[in-house]
């Protein structure tokens, strides 16, 4: 596992502080307390790569993790990253961080040329949200991929569960989103090989 070698390398306030745009990079977001967190530490094999949010409207960052290289077929390795943006939603992060956070999310997905993708965390009990259709939309209109992963999938029946997955697999098919959807579940790991395979994936494309 890949990801098992996901190391903390920097926290950055805004886009102009990243690593040096080369290489791959694939990004985390979500809204807050959807399980962004979580997911991270599961896909990595780390208790705590990644903060687990029990203080609602922290400081907020972009946190660069490297991976080790990727190797590659006859090629060079290739220097890879995983980027955990910040979430927002709730109601105690100040509207100035909020909208210093929508512009700055908004830059780096339209500037960053390692970018090859977007992981979005969702919480499979819930509707999509106002943030979660900015990044489906964003992600259609520049046809980059997403990959949702449907969190605190234990939390539902498998047919509710289900039948979650279908709602949002359909409205993807509909309004052409590049993009896959799978269940997900921190708590029982279900689905993360899966998203492991996806997030080495996409790192390579
Ligand atoms: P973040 O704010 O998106 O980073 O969310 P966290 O990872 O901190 O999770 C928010 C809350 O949801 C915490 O109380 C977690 O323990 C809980 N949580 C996260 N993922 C799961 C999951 O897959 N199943 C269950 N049952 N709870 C989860």
């Amino acid at each position: 596992n890949v990801l098992n070698g996901a190391r903390f390398t920097l926290a950055a306030n805004e886009i102009t502080q990243l690593p040096f745009d080369s290489g791959a990079e694939v990004a985390f977001a979500g809204r807050s307390n959807a399980g962004k967190s979580s997911a991270l530490n599961a896909l990595t094999g780390h208790n705590a790569l990644a903060r687990t949010s029990k203080t609602p409207g922290r400081t907020q960052l972009m946190v660069v993790f490297d991976l080790p290289p990727l190797k590659r077929d006859g090629d060079e390795p290739l220097v890879a990253r995983l980027v955990d943006l910040p979430g927002y939603g709730y109601a105690k992060v100040p509207e100035s961080m909020r909208e210093h956070w929508r512009r700055e999310i908004d830059a780096y997905l339209k500037m960053r040329r390692s970018l090859r993708g977007i992981v979005l965390i969702v919480d499979i009990r819930h509707e999509l949200k106002d943030f979660d259709r900015t990044m489906i939309d964003f992600c259609a209109a520049t046809q980059l991929p997403c990959h949702v992963l449907m969190t605190k999938a234990d939390k539902l029946s498998r047919g509710q569960a289900s039948s979650a997955l279908e709602g949002l697999r359909k409205q993807f098919r509909e309004n052409k989103v590049p993009g896959t959807v799978q269940m997900f579940s921190s708590l029982t790991k279900t689905g993360v090989e899966e998203a492991r395979a996806r997030v080495l994936e996409l790192l390579h494309t």
